[in-house]
């Protein structure tokens, strides 16, 4: 049976870290951090994704601030909010909790792209901001996507190289596939060569045979938002399996890898919940503390 790689644990280990160097940039004359979520509307998910941010946030010394809007809210009313964070010296990183609701903006949709651009990129402690995309794309990156380093601290600081072999990363989003791909095909990654220098596929929706590209995989990544879509029959025995998957299933959460069977082929694998993540919520508030480092 798998290792099972416990996101929880070394996402404590980083939130420990980040909250003593918050008290250290404090100590030094810094201002408190302070992290400024937007959330527009009432999905219950976006609603419980917000206070688990805060509360991690007060847990590392760090404020956190949430700005509610009704759905109802027009695209120019939060543009304006978004502008008003830029110009606020108090506030050190914004996060626009996504997806906006979908019949916002007076029934007519939010332009996520253009809320998004909005947001000041050294405030942009989310890296969805053009110039963060294109920082990292050229190995020079200031912010790096939460979900993404955060599997990049996992393999890490488990012992997990991928220097020089096959990792196959399925789904392209923006969010998580093509950063993910991008961080790992890096000549030095952001903790060392390691988790770098990787043999990077992409795959997507339109991979023609998408089990045989997965079974050369010594690393897969999948993220996915498809419940147990990746079986036991596409893991090449002893293969790292990091599930990025977070789907509810009636009461349960399930990742998009078919857990039970995989973990009897896998190496080594995550857990949904208590994987990836975690992580995620550890790499924001790592990002929020560079943010007031970089504005001081
Ligand atoms: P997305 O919906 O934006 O992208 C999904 C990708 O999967 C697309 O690129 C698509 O081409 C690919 N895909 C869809 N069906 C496929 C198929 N049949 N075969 C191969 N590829 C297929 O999703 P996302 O925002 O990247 O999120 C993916 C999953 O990760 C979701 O379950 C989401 O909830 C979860 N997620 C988790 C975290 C975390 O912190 N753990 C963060 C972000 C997203």
């Amino acid at each position: 049976s798998a290792e099972l790689l416990d996101g929880k644990k070394i996402a404590g280990e980083i939130r420990a870290d980040v909250a003593a160097d918050v008290a250290s940039f404090v100590a030094d004359g810094g201002a408190k951090p302070c992290l400024a979520a937007v959330l527009v509307g009432e999905d219950p998910a976006s609603q419980v994704y917000v206070r688990n941010k805060n509360r991690a946030c007060e847990k590392a010394g760090i404020e956190g601030r949430t700005h509610r809007l009704d759905a109802s809210t027009s695209q120019g009313e939060l543009i304006d909010l978004v502008g008003q964070l830029n110009d606020d010296a108090t506030v050190n990183g914004i996060l626009v909790q996504l997806p906006l609701p979908k019949d916002g903006n007076g029934g007519a949709g939010f332009d996520e792209r253009e809320v998004l651009d909005t947001v000041d990129p050294l405030k942009d402690v989310d890296a969805f901001s053009p110039v963060n995309v294109g920082l990292l794309m050229q190995g020079r990156p200031r912010f790096l996507p939460c979900t993404p380093h955060g599997i990049v601290q996992l393999l890490h600081r488990t012992g997990h190289s991928v220097a020089g072999k096959n990792v196959v990363v399925v789904g392209r989003s923006d969010i998580v596939g093509k950063p993910m791909a991008m961080m790992l095909a890096q000549k030095d990654g952001s903790c060392g060569r390691d988790v770098a220098n990787a043999t990077v596929t992409l795959a997507h929706s339109r991979t023609a045979d998408l089990g045989a590209v997965c079974r050369t995989a010594d690393c897969l990544i999948a993220a996915v938002g498809i419940p147990q879509m990746i079986k036991a029959d596409m893991i090449k025995p002893g293969a790292i399996v990091v599930d990025v998957g977070i789907n509810r299933v009636g009461s349960k959460l399930v990742g998009d890898v078919d857990f039970e069977a995989a973990k009897e082929v896998a190496g080594a694998i995550t857990p949904v919940p208590g994987g990836v993540g975690p992580l995620t919520i550890a790499m924001l508030l790592h990002n929020t503390l560079m943010a007031a480092k970089l504005q001081r």
